[in-house]
């Protein structure tokens, strides 16, 4: 069996603790690989590989940065199938939905391409007679990264391109679920030319993560996952003193007004529902159906959700693929009992759906659920599963009432074809990132991504201008070149003239 291990100092270390987790081909059911789970020691080595090349990398032109990106962007490219094979034997999802996600990663290595602009810095002249002022930022040190296992590709390149074109140098620690991508990430790098111990993987468990956590040398701490994990993270890295973003889970809510198109708002319903077999931090996982519409969308949802093929991700013919685990999928079909018991109705039931020729495989079909309780679990709990909600609300008010009630604020959609209530919709709603007629609204790696409430803890968003502004500090220069006839003393606080 195929043992994965770290990448430090620009090359493959083999785990030494003797503690390994499973890596399973989800389509499958087997367990073809064993990930290698970092001691103590072991992320301390890592840590001093990423602090030693700092010292170069820090202070590397911006010229020597942007071309090794370059390069790594035209590696991913040339790689970019490959990449997507190794997300889908061990995530799951299907080759196309993989394909995107290293779409959008790469757009973040574009915009790491661009870091010249980025940090340009700000120059006053003459502020004060003969004295200028300049804004900088520069590199804060070694920075670590710990990853879900949704996006296993793109979630790390939403944090190390911006990271490494800062000038500082990166720890990955990977979701054990689906290390190999990243892994594969790691090799372009190194063939783009990147200095060796600039981008380092660290894999493991709680042990690996505790220990970036509380590591002198670890400066900053970018985090996505689970709420409760999200949580944690900020409050042990800001007790060890660190600079944290961490991203949450999420309960996504798409509000369809009764003059919408309802044909369209069902498509995307089932896109950004089962999309992933609804495994995205983005997915929409309820439906708001306000006034009269109710009857007619869930028709036209069902509808659509019994047709979908649901197969291994490296059919072509499959739209959507299987669970992560065993155990996430049981669970996710928990769901399903527990909504009908709660009151709700179910439309669409998926449990105990199997794929001819993959028994095993973790293989979920789709669910819809009508008029759900919000006192039930399926409406409480981040499902994070090919299980769809719809709520049904009398006015546009009950709905966005309901949605800013939830405790996660990551995205949310409005579908109409009004533009003042979508205006309204806007600035009334509390998430981070808003859908007009877009139901998985992720931004574009220009603009940041993040949610409100319990979708994310810390104060910026990850890439865009925020992630520049994360993975640098700023610095103000006041400089005085003295003329002859300058001088004297003066006590009094500073002040221009
Ligand atoms: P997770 O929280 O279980 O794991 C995320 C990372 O934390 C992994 O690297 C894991 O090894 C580590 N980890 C897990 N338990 C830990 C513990 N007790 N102590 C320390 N580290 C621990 O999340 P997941 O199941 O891999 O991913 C799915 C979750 O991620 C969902 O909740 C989803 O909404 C969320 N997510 C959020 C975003 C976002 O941008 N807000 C994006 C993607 C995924």
């Amino acid at each position: 069996m195929k043992t994965i291990s770290h990448w430090i100092g620009g090359k493959p270390v083999e785990g030494t603790s003797g503690r390994f987790s499973p890596v399973y081909n989800p389509a499958t059911g087997a367990q073809e690989k064993q990930l290698a789970l970092a001691s103590v020691d072991e992320v301390d080595a890592t840590v001093a590989a990423a602090k030693a090349a700092f010292e170069s990398w820090g202070q590397s032109s911006l010229a020597k940065r942007t071309a090794i990106l370059f390069k790594f962007r035209e590696l991913l490219d040339a790689h970019r199938d490959e990449v997507a094979e190794l997300i889908s034997a061990e995530h799951g999802k299907v080759h196309s939905d993989a394909l995107g996600e290293v779409a959008r990663g790469m757009e973040i290595v574009e915009l790491a391409c661009g870091i010249s602009v980025q940090l340009k810095g700000e120059l006053s002249t003459q502020v004060s007679t003969r004295v200028d002022v300049a804004s900088i930022r520069q590199p804060i040190g070694v920075v670590a990264g710990i990853t879900p296992f949704n996006f296993p590709a793109m979630v790390p390149m939403w944090m190390f391109p911006l990271a490494i074109a800062c000038g500082n140098t990166f720890v990955l620690k990977p979701s054990e679920k689906d290390p190999s991508a990243s892994y594969k990430l790691a090799e372009l790098l190194a063939e783009a030319g990147l200095p060796d111990g600039v981008f380092n993987i660290v894999q493991g468990d709680k042990v690996a993560v505790d220990r970036l956590l509380e590591h002198p040398d670890v400066a900053a701490v970018s985090f996505v996952g689970s709420t409760p994990i999200a949580k944690y993270i900020q409050l042990k890295a800001v007790e060890h003193d660190k600079r944290v973003q961490a991203l949450g889970g999420a309960k996504n809510h798409m509000l369809v007004l009764p003059d919408a198109d309802l044909d369209f708002a069902a498509d995307q319903a089932i896109n950004a529902a089962y999309g992933s077999a609804g495994e995205r931090c983005m997915a929409v996982s309820v439906v708001v159906a306000v006034g009269d519409t109710g009857d007619e969308l869930v028709g036209k949802i069902a509808e659509r959700a019994k047709s979908l093929r649901i197969g291994p991700g490296n059919d072509p013919a499959s739209e959507m693929g299987p669970l992560i685990t065993r155990e996430h999928r049981d669970k996710v079909a928990s769901y399903v009992a527990s909504a009908a018991e709660q009151g709700a109705e179910v439309v669409v039931d998926g449990t105990g759906y199997t794929v001819e020729g993959h028994e095993d495989g973790f293989f979920l079909g789709v669910s819809l659920l009508d008029r759900v309780p919000v006192t039930a679990d399926a409406y409480k709990d981040e499902i994070f599963g090919p299980v769809l909600c719809v709520v049904r609300a009398d006015t546009y008010e009950d709905a966005i009432k309901l949605i800013n009630g939830s405790r996660w604020g990551n995205g949310t959609a409005i579908f109409t074809r009004d533009g003042g209530a979508a205006r309204r919709f806007q600035l009334e709603v509390q998430a981070g990132m808003v859908g007009v007629n877009v139901p998985i609204p992720v931004p574009v790696g220009y603009h940041s991504f993040g949610g409100w409430k319990d979708s994310l803890f810390g104060d910026l968003h990850i890439y865009g201008n925020d992630g520049v502004a994360f993975y640098t500090q700023g610095k103000v220069i006041t400089t005085r070149w003295p003329d002859p006839a300058d001088g004297g003393i003066n006590l009094g606080f500073p002040s221009n003239s």
